[in-house]
């Protein structure tokens, strides 16, 4: 009869699962966003995640309410959503809230705590798939198992895909079932300060925010699909859509940006790649389904025998990798890109994953933990994922002898340092060739640039060769089966 959407990171109205269901299980429905304390209150105070959370919020909520005019809107509360979402149910007297799946180890466990408290005034908790194509067991081996490598995943995936699982949610035809707001319920939208937050540099960024955000971004990306494959690897050029941060919150759906690669993978490489990326996505999301353990532990169990680097120098390192002084200056760009921006290019990502880990030998966790607070899209399954693959400990890793050479890196996917040039503008009047190791440019380049390298700019902490000596040393515990 009466039913509540819980929206969580389903930021959307069109093809909105738990909005869906909730709008045909019941004759009157509405719809709340929790801000949840336990969530925010650890966050800097300026977090481009909350701006872009608030701004989309703001945004479902009038969409709402154009949706079906005199309608609440979107609801919002601010506290434990613990606490809050029990309280409104039994406010509003629903006997359902609907919400979709949120696979974090975090997430189900306050899910269930959610779902204990609704049993006890009667109300019932369902959750619906949103947020990936396949979740969970959906694609196993034909012995129904898991699987543990990415190429077969992928066949089994397109191989299950069809229209049934593409197919939009029509919101839109059963809003009808939005209900005014009852009196003596709060609307509650609260002000960024209200929440305790100050604006962050996103709107500077120009990060559009909610779905007509996400849209105005798929409409770029689809113009230019076609050349994915090629773009995607290059850091200084318009490559990949862009569009991470908005599959986070959900203000855009994962079938909606299948179905457009799907509609032209056939024709168009670009397409098919990108396809391909969207797979991954999945992919990792149903390895922390599985193997909920790489949360914290490497998904091979050998690589926990590694012994990282510790103490003060290690600390150091740690330092001048998040602050992006390591005089790679590849590296040292995709940290300024993070740490400005929120936004690392995924090839940027790789890259740097791979030198903390393999060049200065530090526990692939810490970075893990750097990304987490400073990525705007981070995501708990990709970002584990995406670490682990370049430790060399995850699920369909790379082989821990490949290491990434930083400077032969930046020959090839910034090979004039548009890119670095960009976030390392000190170093903007070097000729290419000197950019990619400055500490080996011809004097007279220097003396022209103006730069000093240990003044303008540092000398390398750690010299690569010798490295990747280490490193192969470190890794070859995993090999020892004692
Ligand atoms: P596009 O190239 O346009 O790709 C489209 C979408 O496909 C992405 O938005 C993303 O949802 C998905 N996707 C692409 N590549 C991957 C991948 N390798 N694994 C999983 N999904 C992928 N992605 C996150 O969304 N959140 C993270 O926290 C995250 N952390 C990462 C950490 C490391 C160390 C690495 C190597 C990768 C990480 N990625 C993460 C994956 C990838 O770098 C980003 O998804 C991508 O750069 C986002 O930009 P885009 O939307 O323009 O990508």
């Amino acid at each position: 009869e009466r039913a509540l959407v819980w929206l969580r990171r389903d930021l959307r109205i069109d093809d909105n699962a738990a909005l869906y269901h909730g709008l045909r299980m019941a004759r009157e429905v509405w719809c709340v966003f929790v801000y949840d304390t336990p969530l925010l209150d650890p966050l800097p105070r300026a977090d481009r995640r909350v701006d872009f959370l608030h701004a989309s919020v703001g945004a479902l909520d009038a969409a709402l309410r154009g949706l079906a005019p005199g309608s609440a809107g979107l609801l919002q509360r601010h506290g434990a959503a613990v606490d809050e979402l029990p309280r409104l149910a039994a406010a509003l007297q629903v006997q359902a809230v609907v919400a979709s799946h949120d696979d974090d180890p975090a997430a189900l466990a306050r899910d269930a705590t959610v779902r204990e408290r609704l049993a006890g005034i009667g109300c019932a908790m369902h959750t619906v798939k949103d947020h990936v194509v396949f979740e969970r067991s959906e694609v196993l081996t034909q012995g129904g198992q898991p699987y543990a490598v990415f190429t077969p995943y992928k066949r089994a995936w397109l191989a299950r895909l069809d229209d049934f699982y593409l197919k939009a949610y029509p919101v839109a035809r059963h809003a009808g079932a939005l209900a005014a707001r009852p009196p003596g319920i709060a609307h509650g939208a609260p002000t960024l300060q209200q929440l305790g937050f100050v604006p962050s540099n996103l709107a500077s960024l120009k990060i559009p925010t909610g779905e007509a955000g996400a849209q105005a971004l798929l409409d770029d990306f689809l113009g230019r699909i076609d050349d994915y494959g090629e773009a995607r690897d290059f850091p200084a050029v318009k490559g990949p859509s862009y569009l991470s941060i908005h599959l986070r919150f959900g203000t855009v759906s994962i079938r909606r940006l299948a179905r457009e690669a799907q509609a032209r993978a056939e024709a168009s490489e670009g397409a098919a790649t990108w396809r391909s990326e969207l797979v991954w996505r999945d992919f990792y999301h149903q390895v922390l389904h599985h193997h909920p353990h790489v949360v914290g532990q490497a998904f091979r169990p050998e690589y926990d025998r590694i012994a990282w680097e510790i103490g003060p120098a290690a600390d150091e390192a740690f330092a001048a990798w998040c602050e992006g002084r390591t005089g790679y200056p590849l590296v040292d760009a995709a940290m300024a890109q993070i740490n400005t921006t929120g936004y690392m290019h995924n090839r940027l990502r790789m890259v740097v994953a791979s030198f903390l880990v393999k060049d200065l030998g530090l526990d692939w966790r810490r970075g893990e933990a750097y990304f987490a607070t400073h990525l705007n899209d981070f995501d708990l399954a990709a970002n584990n994922g995406g670490w682990q693959w370049a430790a060399s400990s995850g699920c369909d890793a790379q082989p821990y002898f490949r290491i990434f050479n930083p400077v032969t890196q930046s020959e090839r996917f910034d090979p004039q340092g548009r890119f670095i040039r960009r976030y390392l503008p000190q170093l903007a009047a070097l000729p290419d060739a000197a950019l990619h190791a400055p500490w080996r440019a011809r004097p007279v380049d220097l003396a022209a640039a103006g730069l000093v390298i240990g003044r303008d700019y540092p000398a390398p902490i750690v010299d690569h060769d010798a490295a990747r000596q280490r490193t192969l040393a470190r890794y070859a515990v995993v090999k020892d089966r004692s």
